[in-house]
This record gives C-alpha cells, sequence and structure tokens, in this order.
C-alpha cells in the first residue's frame, strides 16, 4: 500500500497532533475513492488551545503594532507563493474535492491569488485612524480609529475552501487580528498549505492557528468560545442560523455567507445562443455545488419550447469524467452523502409532477464505477412552490420555470427564502438593468454568471447571509469605530460641566 501524507494542526506557531488520540479524517478524492491524505482530527480542547494561543498573540501585540505595509507585504508574499505553486494545488483540490482542473485552476486558486493582493492594497489604503471636524465650543477634535476586533473565528466550507478562507482571514490579519481558520471535515489540505504559507513569510506564533475538527463540536466551540469576538463563517442556512443564535450569548459579530437558489431570467429579447450555454454554466459549474449557482431557469412562455430544447442538446455534450483531466466538463460530487441527496431531490421533483428533460440518475460505466456521480439534470414543468425550486440542492440539477409577463418573472424570482444571485439576459441592457433593480438578491449579473471580483462586494439579502465579504468594505468587518475626543482647551472655559455641576463657590 502507497502511503499518504498525513496533516496536522497549526496552533500557536507550531504543527501539533490533536490533544486526544481520534481517529483521523480520511481524506478520500471523490472520482476514483482513493486514499489522499490522512488529517488530525481536533476536538474542543484543540479549538480551546487555538483561542487561547490566538487571545495571548493578540495581547502580545507584536502583529497588531507591525505597520500595515508589513502586514500587506506578508499577504502579498503568500499571494505569490500560491501563484507560484499554481499547478501542484490546483491538482491537489482537484483530487480534495473532485473539481475539474480547468475551473480549480481559474476558481479554486487562481481568484485567491488576486483577491489575496487585493486586499493587501485595501490594507494599506484604509483608514486606521483619521481625524473628525473640531468639536465646539471647546477647541477640541476627535479621531475615529478603526481597531481590530481581537480572535476572529473562520468557518469554511469544502466547496472553494482557499476563496473563502481568504475572504476572512486575510482581511481580518491585515486589520490586526488573530485569527483561527477551522476547515470543512472534507476539503483542509488547500487550508492546511495557505497557513504553511503565512508561517513561511513571517506571521508570529498565535497569529494564525488551524484546528482540523468537526463542525458540531469544534465550530460550535469556537461560536460559543467566549474570547472569539468574530465569527466569519460560509456554510449552509441551517448551520448559519445555529451559529446567529449561539453568538447572541456573547454578542460576537458574525459575517454570514449562506445557501442560495438562484433564479436566472430569460428575456424575450435574449441573445440566445449565448444565454443557452449562459444558463448551463450558471447551475452546472462544479457540478452545481456553488452557492451562487443559478438554479431556477425562468423562461418566457414564447421562447420555452426552443430554449429547452437547445439545452437538451448543449447539455449533452458536456464531458463528466477524471476532473484531472483538463479535456473534462463535470467531475463527481464532493461526497457519497452529497451525491444520495442530490438524488433524492431528483425524486422528489419526479414525485411533484415535474418532468425529467434530461438526465436524472447516475452515468454508468466503468468510469463512473467508484465516486459519487450524477448525471447532468434539466427538470421541466417545475413550479415554485415545488421543493426542487425552493430547496438548495447543490448538486447539477437545473429547474426551469415558464413565465408570461416580466412582472410574473420577478415575482417568482422573489418567491424564495434566499437572495444571494441572480441573473437576467438581453440584448437592451437599460431592460436588464430595470429588472435587475427589482430582484431580492445580493447580486445580479446581466448577460454572465458566476462573476466573482475582489473589487466588489459579495454576499446574500434574506435567508442568504448576513455582511458582505471581499470588496472595498472587507476590512469594515473586522475593525470596531473608536471615537477618541482630545480637548486641547486647557481649562474649563467651554466645557459641559456646568449643566451638572453649579459653579463651585
Ligand atoms: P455546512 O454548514 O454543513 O458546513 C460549513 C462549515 O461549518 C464546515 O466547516 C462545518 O464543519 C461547519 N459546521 C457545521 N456545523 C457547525 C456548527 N454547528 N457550528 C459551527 N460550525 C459548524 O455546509 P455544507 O453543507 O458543507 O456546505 C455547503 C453550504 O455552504 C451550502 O448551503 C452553500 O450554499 C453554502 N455556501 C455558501 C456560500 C456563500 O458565500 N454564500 C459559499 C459557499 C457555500
Amino acid at each position: 500500500m502507497s502511503s499518504v501524507p498525513h496533516r496536522q494542526m497549526y496552533i500557536d506557531g507550531k504543527w501539533t497532533g490533536g490533544e486526544e488520540n481520534h481517529e483521523p479524517y480520511r481524506i478520500i478524492d471523490p472520482a476514483s475513492g482513493d486514499l489522499v491524505a490522512t488529517v488530525d482530527r481536533g476536538t474542543v480542547v484543540d479549538a480551546d488551545r487555538a483561542v487561547a494561543a490566538a487571545k495571548a498573540a493578540f495581547n502580545l501585540g507584536e502583529w497588531r503594532r507591525t505597520p500595515v505595509t508589513e502586514r500587506a507585504a506578508v499577504l502579498r508574499r503568500v499571494a505569490e507563493r500560491i501563484a507560484e505553486r499554481m499547478d501542484e494545488l490546483t491538482l491537489l483540490q482537484s483530487r480534495e474535492i473532485g473539481a475539474p482542473v480547468r475551473l480549480a485552476g481559474a476558481f479554486h486558486i487562481g481568484l485567491p491569488i488576486a483577491h489575496l493582493q487585493y486586499l493587501a492594497d485595501q490594507a494599506e489604503l484604509y483608514d486606521f485612524a483619521k481625524t473628525g471636524p473640531e468639536i465646539g465650543p471647546v477647541p477640541a477634535s476627535g479621531l475615529i480609529r478603526r481597531e481590530p476586533l481581537g480572535v476572529c473565528a473562520a468557518i469554511v466550507p469544502w466547496n472553494i475552501p482557499l476563496l473563502l478562507a481568504i475572504w476572512k482571514v486575510a482581511p481580518a490579519l491585515a486589520a490586526g487580528n488573530s485569527v483561527v481558520l477551522k476547515p470543512d471535515e472534507k476539503a483542509p489540505l488547500t487550508l492546511v498549505e495557505l497557513v504553511r504559507e503565512f508561517e513561511a513569510a513571517g506571521l508570529p506564533a498565535g497569529v494564525l492557528n488551524l484546528v482540523t475538527g468537526d463542525g458540531e463540536d469544534v465550530g460550535a466551540r469556537l461560536v460559543a468560545h467566549p474570547d472569539v469576538r468574530k465569527i466569519g463563517f460560509t456554510g449552509s442556512t441551517t448551520v448559519g442560523k445555529d451559529i446567529m443564535r449561539s453568538a447572541a450569548d456573547s454578542v460576537k459579530r458574525v459575517t454570514l455567507e449562506l445557501g442560495g437558489k438562484g433564479p436566472n431570467i430569460v428575456l424575450d429579447d435574449a441573445d440566445l445562443d449565448t444565454a443557452v450555454d449562459g444558463a448551463l454554466f450558471a447551475c452546472m459549474a462544479y457540478s452545481g455545488q456553488a452557492c451562487e449557482a443559478g438554479t431556477r431557469l425562468l423562461l418566457p412562455a414564447s421562447l420555452h419550447d426552443e430554449f429547452v430544447a437547445r439545452l437538451i442538446v448543449r447539455v449533452r455534450t458536456l464531458r463528466l469524467g477524471e476532473p484531472t483531466d483538463p479535456a473534462t466538463d463535470l467531475g463527481p460530487l464532493v461526497s457519497r452523502a452529497q451525491q444520495q441527496r442530490v438524488l433524492e431531490f431528483i425524486e422528489a421533483g419526479r414525485a411533484a409532477g415535474a418532468t425529467v428533460a434530461v438526465g436524472g440518475g447516475v452515468p454508468t460505466g466503468a468510469a463512473f464505477a467508484a465516486g459519487h456521480w450524477v448525471e447532468p439534470t434539466i427538470f421541466t414543468n417545475v413550479t415554485n412552490d415545488m421543493r426542487i425550486a425552493r430547496e438548495e440542492i447543490f448538486g447539477p440539477v437545473l429547474s426551469v420555470l415558464r413565465y408570461e409577463t416580466v412582472d410574473e418573472a420577478v415575482a417568482i424570482a422573489n418567491d424564495s427564502d434566499y437572495g444571494l444571485s441572480a441573473g437576467v439576459w438581453s440584448r437592451d441592457e437599460s431592460r436588464a438593468v430595470e429588472v435587475a433593480e427589482r430582484l431580492e438578491a445580493g447580486m445580479v449579473y446581466i448577460n454572465d454568471w458566476h462573476v466573482i471580483s475582489q473589487f466588489y462586494p459579495f454576499g446574500g439579502s434574506k435567508q442568504s447571509g448576513l455582511g458582505r465579504e471581499v470588496g472595498p468594505t472587507a476590512l469594515d468587518h473586522y475593525t470596531e469605530a473608536k471615537f477618541v475626543s482630545i480637548d486641547r482647551s486647557g481649562g474649563l472655559e467651554g466645557k459641559a460641566y456646568g449643566l451638572v455641576l453649579s459653579p463651585a463657590s
């Protein structure tokens, strides 16, 4: 048997096994079922050690008092190293979560580089202290300081781990906080590499810690821990709600990036070639395992049949297969549990009366004998009350709905608990923008999808989340405003004391 690498946690500047001797995680390649690595399984004891180390490092203040240009330089060094290791990390990511390498290279590993560099730039531009106007009538002035919060916990899912970790870790560190990073149980490997690079870039001990452990104990402990001041969380809406409740006990700051059910509206003047491919890109990228995927396709009745016919032809051209092959379009789902969940949704769609226009099962053939595969599936005759239109499936399943008027399309789109992403396809930009303004979503894509840019805020409305990540306000979520007033009168004159203190006799 060939040996596979074993990875540890990183606490207080040291790579370490768990305090308690638990069976390590087995990271399994979702395409082949092969063992990729084993990883120590931490517990609440390790979570507590990590928080204590992070708190001690914050109180020591070495990192927080490091000039911001040097903090930004650390982020840039890490970005450079990820760029140097691009091919290796792309392959690692692909084997860990089954992301096809073409996608993984650009999204999973490529985007984090640009986002880290941008967040370094943002840190240097950030107003950590700014003088305000004179406060009359006394000669006094005010400072508005943006100060780090203390210990921040970053809790990350498995689908785009490196990018989602960087959205939390980078602004937190750039602002001078300490961080405890908790990866998902299935996808810690690129985050181990991220932490290695921060270590090599010279981050002081305790400032960044990595605890690999289960969500229900390590994750929940970080959320409940009295010394953690902020939770940056990406994951399911169910867990997000639990986190918000638990964080309330200590009035922790939270940023929540949760689930979605993106409505994708094709207007009757859309360019059909672009919109057909766009609808598939929106829903099927990474086999539908993207929170901001476009999973409800809203077609005007006048175009419906032609559009669906073209979708079916096009979806059949998608190549399912080995994720490490650059020719592959779609890979497997991340786990057996995720595959079963998606297949159950497909059954629920059938049972509710929707029609499977294409797909609907597990692909057959030797290439799919191991691993967790689901065919790209398109449902027609979907109504917005069906589970396949209301719940996040997180698989390659597109629900097609028909509409008569644009008002009806907007009403269907907004009739959802979620509000993460939405899309509009039209040749008339002003018409598309008008529709975009009416959609309840944190992000609306016109004639495209999956537009994730470091320059723009990412996040959702309604039950898709709270707060925004990356973009120009990224550091606001990892700092707190402090008002410092400075009286320069040198005496009693002009002060408000007289409101309370009568003149001394
Ligand atoms: P999940 O909520 O089960 O897990 C996400 C993370 O939370 C993992 O690290 C997990 O260990 C941890 N966790 C689980 N239970 C916890 C608890 N009680 N307390 C603290 N932490 C806990 O999510 P998942 O199902 O694995 O991931 C997919 C979900 O993530 C989807 O719903 C998807 O839409 C969402 N997602 C959202 C975004 C976004 O930016 N809005 C991006 C990617 C994924």
